[in-house]
């Protein structure tokens, strides 16, 4: 281990109390690889010094998921036995708050076939996915990342400190440094997010435009009343403030579904399913991804699109600054945590019920009505070019400059 003991323990710190916030006599459930069971002590510790009441560890290893999809059969992989839906229905009662720590190898499910891939995951979340609704937004949850070696020598291919490298940018976008207060930085930089979110809010837009030299030239209807959101979120259930995703840089509502025209060309690679897709563009029409096109990966997307009804559409749309930590590390992490802090994206599938007022409260269906898109994927792909410009414009069809060369206006 390249890092020293204080840096992560801070980092241990900041992703139990400023991340997931655990509270007192809560149940938090730990998701993390095996390879980092050091760092897994670590955060257990720090979730019961915050006074958790039960830290429970589910431990994954990419090798077995690997060997499992590729020596078992499909029927028995896309089976949700029923323990694996008994700890669900555990978790809807308990609502544990959840801590995911991300370090899977990107090429892990190289090779695997990507229909087996994708068939395995829509039976499997079809039948995860009632249980997912109910726990949304009544509880605490955040995904931080660890740098395996797999991962780091995925990011810089041939270099012999490809772990360092990878430390320094993770804690860099999570603003962690020796004699910083990370605690202190966060409490700024979420104030600027929530800031630039009750300007986007006062604007009141109908619809966004978006315009770039290499194709894109899109707009996409919002729904009236909508909140844009960032930064951190709150747990309907017991009121605790808690931050989703470190880093986070974005800005985002989900627009309605079915309501977008024109195309999104993507600047940068998507990992899907441990997969990749590369220079690619989906045309919309009357809502939906009536087409795409790929130099690598086009089946993979093509796959992606038709997961369900709702995977065609729009979930979310997000505004991120080309300035963002991410995009100053100038390379590709691999991973949508951090690629999706780098610069404006979209997602297709899945929209957030609470960017609607009293949102929380409402099932997938009404929230449904009121146009959020419903599916079982949400995947997140870059659009922020360089010279991205974007315009709100409010219900009397008046232009409103919000992005200018991939950056606030
Ligand atoms: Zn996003």
């Amino acid at each position: 281990m390249s890092i020293s003991k204080a840096l992560l323990q801070k980092y241990a710190e900041l992703i139990v109390r400023t991340g997931a916030n655990v509270q007192k006599g809560q149940v938090v459930q730990l998701a993390v690889s095996v390879e980092q069971h050091a760092f897994a002590a670590l955060l257990m510790e720090e979730c019961y010094k915050a006074g958790a009441k039960k830290v429970n560890v589910d431990w994954s290893y990419d090798v077995q998921s690997r060997l499992n999809y590729l020596w078992a059969d499909q029927e028995t992989l896309s089976t949700v036995l029923p323990w694996e839906e008994a700890k669900l229905k555990q978790a809807v009662e308990d609502l544990p708050c959840r801590i995911f720590i991300a370090s899977e190898d990107p090429d892990a499910m190289n090779g695997i076939d990507p229909q087996k891939l994708s068939a395995v995951m829509q039976r499997r979340g079809t039948v995860m996915k009632p249980y997912r609704d109910a726990i949304e937004g009544k509880h605490q949850w955040v995904i931080a990342a660890y740098p395996s070696e797999k991962w780091a020598r995925k990011c810089f291919p041939g270099a012999e400190n490809a772990v360092d490298l990878l430390w320094d940018a993770i804690l860099k976008t999570v603003r962690v440094t020796e004699d910083g207060d990370p605690v202190e930085a966060w409490r700024k930089h979420t104030e600027f997010i929530e800031q630039k979110a009750a300007w986007l809010n006062e604007q009141g837009f109908a619809s966004l435009r978006y315009r770039s030299a290499n194709g894109t030239d899109f707009t996409v209807e919002l729904i009236p009343g909508a909140k844009w959101e960032g930064a951190g979120a709150i747990n309907a259930n017991n009121g605790a403030f808690y931050i989703p995703n470190m880093p986070t840089e974005e800005i985002f509502t989900s627009p309605i579904a079915g309501k977008c025209e024109g195309t999104l060309v993507a600047v940068k690679p998507l990992s899907w399913n441990s997969q990749l897709i590369e220079d690619f563009a989906i045309t919309f029409e009357h809502g939906r991804a009536v087409s795409c096109r790929a130099a690598k990966g086009q089946e993979l997307l093509e796959q992606m699109i038709r997961m369900d009804k709702g995977a065609a559409m729009l979930g979310e749309v997000a505004l991120v600054p080309k300035e963002s930590p991410v995009n100053q590390c100038g390379f590709l992490f691999y991973k949508t945590l951090f690629d999706e802090n780098a610069c404006c994206h979209c997602a297709l599938g899945m929209g957030f019920k609470e960017v609607l007022p009293d949102g929380d409260n409402l099932t997938m269906a009404q929230a449904q009505q009121q146009g959020i898109n419903d599916s079982i994927i949400h995947v997140d792909f870059m659009v922020g070019a360089d010279d991205l410009d974007i315009d709100g414009i409010r219900p009397d069809g008046t232009a409103v400059p919000v992005f200018r060369n991939g950056t606030w206006a």
